[in-house]
């Protein structure tokens, strides 16, 4: 139920540590870690090129509305000079969006998607087409994620030792005082997903008129079940926030996700209603509008801390920095609306979902700019069918497989789409 667990308690805290985060992408980024600059940036009405002066890593393209907009991803090098407009594009800014990532994003006049993309033999340069697009292309065209781009081999850039230098300093920007990581099960270097059976210890949930029953232990059983299920074939690597009957606020729940470095975290509840008849399973996604004001509240915490662990931020240029900031955190509303998508397909034929399965609202535990959150109401308590689902062991286990069918799924055409 979402009237209980999902309270505002905590946000503030969490918006803290965002900021520091980004505030680390911030000053590693303006480092010069990174020998590989973009030199030039070349212009025309049907195509860009990014020059550079040394080898990169990969070029990735995606599309963003809402403004109309292009972004470019370079791994392996800093963002340097050059800008440009010509037929749909209206401006090229650049920005540094982590110590590895150059980002350019193309302001568009009007509609218009990105075609092939291409390096040159050498690899010191990176053209992507551009055309223009209805509204209805570039709508479709912005939930189809993100296009990857290898230079030739021979001219490739190798990530550079201490690649997880960023990654291992995040988690020491978090308050102390947490509760110990869980274990993550599985093979290594597969992608992680992070389950979270909603409530737990004192906090019971909602209560089920038949029985009796709390929904935190069928939240519990649905996690360990969807947890097993994905062991059995090897193709992720899984955590559960909690794996026994404790009681966690909602910003550890979070926290523990973003820790571990999860790529996908689903929140798993039962709902309730007064009317009986109400049934089915709903997936939440954090709402644009929730996601333009935390964006806005993130930006402007940011920029009033000029000074963050001794040092000084000043002179940074905000507005680049607040469109890092919402540029990710639409790319990872997209993905999110995407798994909720693929869950609803994938998990459809044994679980009952309501009409409007995907809604979307202002949830504390969705709005990691960077981590593609769904939280995922596995139908009714209230409900007499739904109700035995969600308890007996036939029903948590078909709604693990299909919420471990559409996880593996998500990640599978993820690998397929990035090499
Ligand atoms: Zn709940």
């Amino acid at each position: 139920m979402m009237s209980l667990c999902w309270t505002k308690g905590g946000q503030a805290r969490q918006y803290g540590t965002m900021s520091l985060l980004f505030a680390l992408f911030a000053i590693f980024g303006w480092q010069p870690a990174l020998a590989t600059a973009i030199e030039a940036v070349d212009v025309t009405p049907d195509r860009i090129t990014v020059q550079f002066d040394d080898y990169v890593e990969n070029a990735s393209a995606f599309v963003l509305d809402n403004p109309y907009r292009i972004a470019i991803d370079v791994t392996g090098a800093r963002a340097g000079t050059g800008s440009g407009q010509a037929g749909p594009i209206r401006a090229v800014r650049q920005g540094q969006y982590d110590p590895q990532t150059a980002r350019l994003v193309l302001d568009l006049a009007r509609p218009a998607i990105f075609g092939n993309g291409s390096f040159s033999a050498d690899g010191r340069s990176f053209t992507l087409d551009i055309r223009p697009a209805s509204h209805i292309q570039f709508a479709s065209a912005a939930t189809a994620g993100r296009a990857s781009f290898l230079p030739p081999m021979a001219f490739r850039a190798r990530p550079p030792r201490g690649r997880g230098e960023l990654t291992v300093r995040l988690p020491r920007a978090t308050p102390p005082g947490q509760t110990s990581l869980p274990t993550i099960q599985g093979p290594r270097g597969r992608p992680l997903v992070v389950i979270d059976a909603g409530h737990g210890g004192h906090d019971p949930g909602s209560i089920s008129p038949f029985g009796n029953r709390h929904e935190k232990d069928a939240t519990l059983a649905i996690a360990r079940a969807t947890r097993d299920a994905l062991l059995a074939s090897g193709r992720v690597r899984v955590a559960l926030t909690r794996d026994d009957d404790r009681f966690l606020v909602l910003r550890e729940r979070y926290q523990i996700a973003r820790r571990l470095g999860a790529e996908l975290f689903i929140s798993i509840h039962a709902d309730s209603a007064p009317n009986t008849d109400a049934n089915g399973a709903t997936i939440y996604t954090l709402s644009e509008v929730a996601s333009d004001r935390e964006t806005a509240q993130l930006a402007r915490r940011e920029n009033s801390a000029d000074i963050i662990n001794g040092v000084n931020l000043g002179g940074a240029d905000s507005e680049v920095r607040s469109i890092l900031i919402d540029l990710t955190r639409r790319e990872t509303m997209n993905i999110s609306a995407r798994f909720a998508s693929l869950l609803r397909r994938e998990a459809g034929d044994t679980v009952p979902f309501r009409a409007d399965y995907h809604r979307s609202a202002d949830f504390g535990v969705l709005t990691a700019p960077d981590l593609p959150s769904v939280l995922f109401e596995s139908g009714y308590l209230t409900n007499a069918a739904d109700a035995r689902r969600l308890f007996s062991r036939d029903g948590q286990r078909a709604i693990a497989s299909g919420l471990a069918d559409a996880i593996e799924t998500h990640f599978a055409r993820r690998t397929a789409s990035t090499d």
